[in-house]
This record gives structure tokens, C-alpha cells and sequence, in this order.
């Protein structure tokens, strides 16, 4: 196995071009590195990304903000950039020592129902920007998302950033991670919610992301679908999590948990969280 280390994005491109279909990247190595271990992947090329400092930035833009790829998780708990659900995210991905070298490009890239911040960035209406020498592309979250462990990203291209848009007024927001224990654990699932209500109290919009819950991170458009203009009242929420449980989920039996519990703790943490619990 070769192992480059470029250390600019322009060179970490030209890497990852020629080496083609047997180049794999690698940012903070906290996935690729047990994956190499037990021998799961065994790539040619190794393009190692952590010295492309160009890469690791957090900036206000015009209306949002852009995170480079290599942000790590503790820096997203460092900069104001970060909206609080987010920081809330990386503050629960493992411990201090995966928090220094998780990032939020590896997060993506893995593409693992497991990954804790990309149901958050779904939530966010958070969008990817891939970059390779034929250029940039920016695609929604859900569009990045192609199946279990797959994306839309080419051989050619990398995530470059993240983009996440500015809080709407008043808009509110929450996440919940369910594990075995409060901290150094894999999600039974995850939940992201954000919404805005109008002046009736009304849902004038809302967006979800759930973790763990079907064989890729998945938007809840049933739940927004059922939610949109109606007030949350908790007989209303409660059948709104129903239907997004039996409709926007495909939880399935794996170490961690049971597809049943999954689906019963998703309809109580969907209800919890629109109604302040
Ligand atoms: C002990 C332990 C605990 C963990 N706990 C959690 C947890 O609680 N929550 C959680 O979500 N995760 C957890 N993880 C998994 C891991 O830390 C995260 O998924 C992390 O965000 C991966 O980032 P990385 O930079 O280390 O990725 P890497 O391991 O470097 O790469 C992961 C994948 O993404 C690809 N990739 C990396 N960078 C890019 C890029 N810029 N563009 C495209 N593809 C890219 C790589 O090729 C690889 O396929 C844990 C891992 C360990 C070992």
C-alpha cells in the first residue's frame, strides 16, 4: 500500500485522479484505520488528507456558513460558526481523542447509518461541496446519501466542505442520541429536528434526519409532510411520529439494538422532542 500525503487541495486532487478507482482517502483515519486493520479494505493508495490545512476552516459566507472537510469535531465545538445542534452532535462522538481527529468530511464520507452529525446536517439543510480538478458541485445531504456506505461522490472528486444555512428566526432546534451509554457509544439511532412555527402556532416548516434507523441516514418527509400547518398538539405529534415510524424508517436487527425497540424509542423521541420533553 502506497501512502501520499499531499499538502495542498490542487495536489491531494491530481493524487486522487491518478490513482483512480484504487485510491481511498484519509482524513482524520478514525474509520479508515480500523477498516485497514482488520484487513476489511485494503486500497492501493492511500491519499491522506490531514496536512491540507486548506481544508480545515470554519467561516461565516452569505447566508450560512462553510466548514472545510477536515474540520474536526473538536474544532466544531471551538468556533461560534457552529450551530448548536451541531456542536451538540460532535460533543457525543466518542471521546476527546476521536473528537481531536474526527471529521466532519470522514463523517460523510464513511456514509454510515451510524454517523452522528449527518442527521444533523440533514435537519440543517446542510449541503456538500465535492470538488475535483473538473471543478466544484454542491448537492443536498440526501443527494451526497446513496445507500448504505455509498455516495454520489466520484473516484476523481472529495468532499471539500459543508455549507449549512442560517438559522431562520425563532426557528428551533433539537437532537437526540440514543446509546448504551452517555458517552464512547455507537447510536441505536439519532434524531435531528428543526422547525419554525408561524404566528398561530402553526408549522410553517420543519425538517428531520434520523441516524441508525434504516441503511442509510434518512430525511423524515413523512413526519415534515404530516406536521406542515398543523399546530403540535401531542395527539397530533404522537400519530405524526406513527406515521414517520412505520413510513420513514427500516430499522433492522443488528448488535446494538432490535428493529422493534428502535422503532418504539424513534416514535417516543420524535414526540419528546416537538414537545419539549
Ligand atoms: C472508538 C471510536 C468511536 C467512535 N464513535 C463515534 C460516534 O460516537 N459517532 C460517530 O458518528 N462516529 C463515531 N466513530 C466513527 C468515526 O470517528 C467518525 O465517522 C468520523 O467522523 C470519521 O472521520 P475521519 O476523519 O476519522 O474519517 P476517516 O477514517 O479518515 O475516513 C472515513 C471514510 O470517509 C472517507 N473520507 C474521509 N475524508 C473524506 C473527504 N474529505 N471526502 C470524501 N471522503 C472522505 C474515507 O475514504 C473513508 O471511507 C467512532 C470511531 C471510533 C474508532
Amino acid at each position: 500500500m502506497k501512502v501520499v500525503s499531499p499538502r495542498t487541495l490542487e495536489a491531494a486532487l491530481r493524487a486522487l485522479r491518478d490513482g483512480g478507482k484504487d485510491a481511498r482517502l484519509l482524513a482524520g483515519g478514525t474509520d479508515l484505520m480500523v477498516e485497514l486493520e482488520s484487513g476489511r479494505t485494503s486500497p492501493e493508495i492511500v491519499v491522506d488528507l490531514w496536512s491540507v490545512a486548506e481544508l480545515r476552516y470554519a467561516r461565516a459566507e452569505d447566508g450560512g456558513a462553510r466548514f472545510g472537510a477536515l474540520t474536526t469535531c473538536a474544532d466544531l465545538l471551538r468556533t461560534n460558526e457552529t450551530p448548536d445542534v451541531l456542536a451538540a452532535a460532535a460533543r457525543e462522538v466518542g471521546a476527546a481523542q476521536i473528537q481531536n481527529r474526527a471529521t466532519l468530511g470522514g463523517n460523510l464520507g464513511t456514509a454510515s447509518p451510524a454517523a452522528d452529525l449527518v442527521p444533523v446536517l440533514l435537519a440543517l439543510g446542510a449541503r456538500v461541496r465535492l470538488a475535483s480538478l473538473r471543478g466544484l458541485r454542491e448537492l443536498a445531504v440526501e443527494e451526497f446519501l446513496t445507500g448504505y456506505r455509498t455516495t454520489a461522490r466520484a473516484p476523481d472528486e472529495l468532499v471539500e466542505s459543508v455549507f449549512v444555512p442560517a438559522r431562520p428566526p425563532n426557528e428551533e432546534r433539537r437532537v437526540r442520541k440514543v446509546g448504551t451509554r452517555r458517552a464512547q457509544s455507537i447510536a441505536k439511532l439519532v434524531v435531528a429536528l428543526c422547525w419554525t412555527l408561524d404566528e398561530r402556532g402553526h408549522v410553517r416548516a420543519l425538517r428531520g434526519g434520523a441516524g441508525s434507523l434504516a441503511e442509510r441516514t434518512v430525511r423524515l418527509v413523512e413526519l415534515e409532510r404530516a406536521l406542515r400547518g398543523q399546530p403540535l398538539d401531542p395527539a397530533r405529534v404522537r400519530a405524526a411520529a406513527r406515521t414517520s415510524s412505520a413510513r420513514d424508517v427500516r430499522p433492522r436487527d443488528d448488535v446494538r439494538s432490535t428493529a422493534t425497540y428502535r422503532r418504539r424509542v424513534f416514535e417516543r423521541v420524535v414526540t419528546a422532542l416537538l414537545l419539549g420533553g
